[in-house]
């Protein structure tokens, strides 16, 4: 049996039996970690306490050959999120952003990267007032994409590399980004991105998470954003639309 010391986030929790939880970690040198939390369940004793979702925690690993789940040792808060659950938007956005790690990162994967961007997004989110999270995420969200090799293309047409002349701009998510008006098919549907919307999204793709919230942004230009990001996702990365944390989002508008 193998001991590992690692530090991860709580990205997914749920009962197991009496006493014990099953625990998603993301960690930055060993991917995500799937793990028993014996004596867990509750959240008055320290191990369950540390536990709960977007905790950043440092832990004692046991691991057997051949076999997927961990057992959880020892546990130390690092960094307590606990308070993002205390808001249903931030809540909401960072639970969202916890289903993107778990459905897009395998285990043994090592991402550093996404682990510095995880712990940049969940303190942003925390201490920025509930409206900040909306733009937070999709900045967070565009930014995972990129870190997992899914770039897209916003400042030049995909077919052509015509230079966008800051003006609005239709996509194509399949061919990865903007497509200038001569590249454009009759009878193709294409989405739309308004000359705001667009250098916004450029911002968030380029621009560090703590800038993100100085960003004016309306909501038309988020739901255009919105549309952009999940259409990309969906086609690239696989991440559909209709993850369970969406839903649960889109409940809150
Ligand atoms: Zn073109």
């Amino acid at each position: 049996m193998a001991r590992k010391q690692i530090n991860g986030f709580v990205i997914r929790g749920f009962s197991m039996g009496e006493s014990s939880r099953v625990i998603t970690l993301f960690t930055g040198e060993n991917g995500k970690l799937k793990c028993v939390a014996k004596g867990a369940r509750k959240s008055a004793t320290k191990k369950g306490g540390a536990l709960e979702l977007f905790s950043l925690v440092r832990c004692n690993i046991y691991l057997k050959e051949n076999v997927e789940l961990g057992t959880i040792g020892s546990v130390d808060m690092i960094d307590d999120y606990s308070a993002i659950a205390a808001d249903p938007a931030k809540f909401g956005f960072a639970s969202a952003f916890c289903e993107i790690l778990d459905k897009s990162t395998s285990i043994d994967q090592p991402i550093i990267e996404l682990f510095d961007l995880t712990a940049e997004f969940f303190s942003h989110i925390m201490k920025s007032p509930g409206q900040n999270s909306a733009p937070l995420f999709w900045a967070a969200f565009i930014k995972t994409l990129a870190i997992l090799g899914y770039q897209p293309r916003l400042y030049e047409c995909v077919v052509c590399g015509k230079k966008n002349e800051d003006r609005a701009a239709f996509y194509d998510s399949q061919k990865g980004g903007i497509i200038c008006s001569d590249d454009v098919l009759e009878h193709v549907q294409y989405g739309k991105l308004s000359k705001t919307s667009l250098r916004i999204l450029q911002d968030f793709l380029s621009r560090p998470l703590s800038e993100i919230v100085n960003i004016e942004c309306t909501q038309k230009n988020l739901g255009e954003i919105e549309q952009f990001i999940l259409s990309f996702a969906d086609y690239h990365s696989g991440l559909r639309r209709n993850l369970k944390s969406f839903k649960f989002l889109s409940q809150l508008k």
